[in-house]
């Protein structure tokens, strides 16, 4: 069974419990199980998310793809994880060249299964079902169309992923919503449903990967893939966040039977730009080296943008670019080229936007987008951070 509950479930890892009240969520929690009804969406762009879900692509050649799954009807009152999320994207997506868009289709059941519990998968449909409501303290929300909307964000990751690791593409985008990163493989939390990112890396590891590194930048730790794969030494994960956030998790110390491989880096309001740079160089770069990953995802979130609603983080949109194209160069250097990213969060439409245009930009090597949005506070210092960070993992 899916929880119903306005209870704070204990956190993963730690015992520690998170009241509602801890959390930094614009939104207050609801109170509410249901609703009498949802507003109708007039979502003004394309959901087409139908045709051959095997990796179809419209042409040879190309060497960046993106899915786009909009889940227009996944919506809540007052909810910030809403489609208009993406009512600046379609602007952008009209204006790039040099990306295509693949199709793409629901996940199967099975393919659902490498990551959740089969107990966990038929609580979530049954909550579906019954229509509109809160499952957990985020809160979490589902409408009718949830489960399937779920389906079909995991189809659109695990689409592209196996678009680069077949060769037929370079690298690629999955922008889907709901997002994945919190769901645990037993209970979908913090506004996700099934983990997209994490089907698509057991995917990609029963597919010939030996060794995988996701790279977490949303400003929320990923607890539901650092769950997934506490065991699983064939995947490395690293994470940075803000440091008492929702979920709570993601502490440096947090998986001591995992150091260099389970690497979580929080930290203090406003780091930015500057944080980020030296995080790249000096964590991500050295884990890389010595992980030696054949395959890249990475969770992209727009919400540690600086003017995020939501986060007090400290990034631009130069800022996600620059982070974003480091990514891209070490895949290039390490990996084949094979990098695919996977949307989170982010919660300022213009801010995915520019976020989304700073990924591809960075996926096709071409000129960043030019927005002057440097915040005007300064950034905390993170040397020491760094240090510690290295240190515990012997890096
Ligand atoms: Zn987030």
């Amino acid at each position: 069974m899916l929880y119903i509950t306005d209870t704070a479930p204990a956190l993963p890892f730690t015992g520690m419990q998170v009241s509602a009240t801890d959390i930094r969520f614009a939104c207050p929690p609801h109170a509410s199980r249901t609703v009498a009804s949802l507003p109708l969406i007039s979502p003004g762009m394309s959901t087409d998310i139908s045709g051959d879900r095997f990796n179809r692509l419209y042409n040879d050649g190309m060497k960046t793809v993106y899915t786009l799954v909009h889940s227009p009807e996944h919506t809540y009152p007052g909810h910030p994880e809403e489609p208009n999320r993406f009512s600046k994207l379609q602007a952008l997506l009209d204006r790039l060249s040099g990306i295509e868009r693949l199709e793409s289709g629901p996940a199967s059941r099975e393919e659902i299964a490498a990551v959740h519990s089969a107990q966990m998968i038929a609580g979530l449909e049954e909550a579906c079902k019954r229509g509109p409501g809160i499952i957990d303290y985020a809160p979490t929300y589902v409408t009718q169309t949830s489960y399937d909307d779920a389906l079909n964000a995991a189809g659109g990751t695990l689409a592209i992923t196996r678009a680069v690791l077949k060769g037929e593409a370079q690298n690629g985008f999955a922008i889907v919503r709901p997002p994945g990163h919190h769901a645990e493989p037993e209970r979908a939390m913090g506004f996700c449903l099934f983990n997209n990112l994490a089907i698509a890396a057991r995917d990609a590891l029963a597919n010939g990967v030996e060794r995988l590194l996701v790279v977490d930048y949303d400003a929320h730790h990923g607890n539901g893939t650092q769950a997934a794969f506490w065991q699983d030494e064939r995947l490395a994960y690293f994470s940075t966040h803000q440091e008492y956030i929702y979920p709570g998790t993601g502490r440096l110390e947090e998986a001591p039977h995992a150091r260099g491989r389970i690497t979580n880096f929080p930290l203090p309001a406003h780091a930015g730009d500057r944080a980020f740079a030296a995080i790249a160089e000096q964590a991500i770069k050295p884990l890389v080296e010595t992980f030696r990953p054949q395959m890249m995802l990475v969770s992209a979130g727009f919400d540690a943008h600086w003017k995020d609603p939501i986060t007090t983080l400290g990034l631009s949109t130069a800022g996600f670019h620059a982070l974003s194209r480091r990514l891209v160069e070490l895949a290039e250097e390490h990996c084949q080229g094979k990098i695919v990213f996977a949307l989170e969060g982010g919660y300022d439409p213009q801010n995915v936007a520019n976020g989304a245009a700073a990924v591809f930009a960075a996926l096709t090597g071409t000129e960043p987008p030019n927005e002057d949005d440097l915040p005007r506070f300064s950034e905390p210092d993170i040397g020491q951070r760094l240090e510690a960070f290295r240190r515990w993992h012997g890096l």
